[in-house]
């Protein structure tokens, strides 16, 4: 449903991407790990529109999105969250959800919401969350975790076709990431994609069918977890990047 091929980017003389090439099955979770500075956040922003490739194409559902803003894509069916939660701190969390909706713009499907049907839809999202006996509360003061999940439900709103997670257990208590990997089973099972950046690896081990691992700006291993984590090149680039 994406494909990413042989793209570059670089800042400056530093080659974040080279020759970087990823393809994302419709309906599969694909993990995306690496070393700290391979490559994964600066290809999420590739991907999302947040940062402009220097070379190479990449293409969503046959076309290309190489050339579209942010919001283009989050309304062609790309959802992202960030490693640093892009939600809005002096809003309640509903308020937060009607922002979601209202980023959407007109002339599609969100036009034709009532306020009552908008409602309905933003409390059964924050239920799938988990966080619905918050909705009054300001988005600032929930938990970091908290804040994750309705990041989550912001996205979700939009209907989107795939989702890319940045590092969604990081910083998140072990009962969380496991209610957490619940909810995105159960999106997988009613037909979402997944590319999900995580270091945690007993989070990705455990949830991705594929895992693909970044070096140096480059997918060095893609494969199933064991597959992947049998191949000496991945060990090799965890050792030379330093473990964590
Ligand atoms: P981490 O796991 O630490 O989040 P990462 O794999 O996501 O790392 P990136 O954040 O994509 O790696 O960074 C890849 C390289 O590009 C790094 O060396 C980083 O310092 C550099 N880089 C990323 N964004 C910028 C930018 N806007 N300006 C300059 N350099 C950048």
């Amino acid at each position: 449903v994406i494909e990413v091929s042989t793209i570059s980017k670089a800042f400056g003389g530093l080659r974040a991407l080279e020759n970087c090439s990823l393809n994302i099955q419709a309906g599969s979770i694909t993990g995306l790990i690496g070393p700290n500075g391979s490559g994964k956040t600066t290809l999420f922003n590739a991907i999302t529109g947040y940062e402009r490739i220097d070379s190479g194409d990449i293409r969503f559902q046959g076309k290309s999105i190489a050339q579209s803003k942010p919001e283009q894509i989050f309304k062609l069916g790309i959802g992202r969250t960030f490693q640093l939660t892009r939600i809005f701190p002096k809003l309640t969390v509903l308020e937060n959800m009607h922002v979601a909706v209202q980023r959407q713009g007109k002339g599609n499907m969100f036009s034709s919401w009532s306020a009552a049907h908008e409602r309905r839809k933003a409390l059964e999202l924050l239920d799938f969350v988990g966080i619905t006996k918050h909705k009054d509360l300001l988005a600032g003061n929930l938990s970091y975790g908290q804040r994750k999940l309705l990041e989550f439900a912001f996205i979700l709103i939009a209907d989107p076709k795939i989702i890319l997670l940045d590092e969604p257990a990081g910083g998140v208590n072990p009962t969380m990431i496991l209610y957490l990997a619940d909810r995105i089973r159960e999106l997988h099972q009613q037909g979402l994609t997944f590319l999900i950046v995580e270091h945690n690896m007993e989070f990705v081990m455990n949830l991705c069918q594929q895992v693909a691992v970044m070096h140096q700006g480059n997918i060095i291993a893609q494969g199933t977890g064991a597959e992947v984590r049998s191949n000496p090149a991945v060990l090799d680039a965890y050792l030379g990047g330093g473990l964590e």
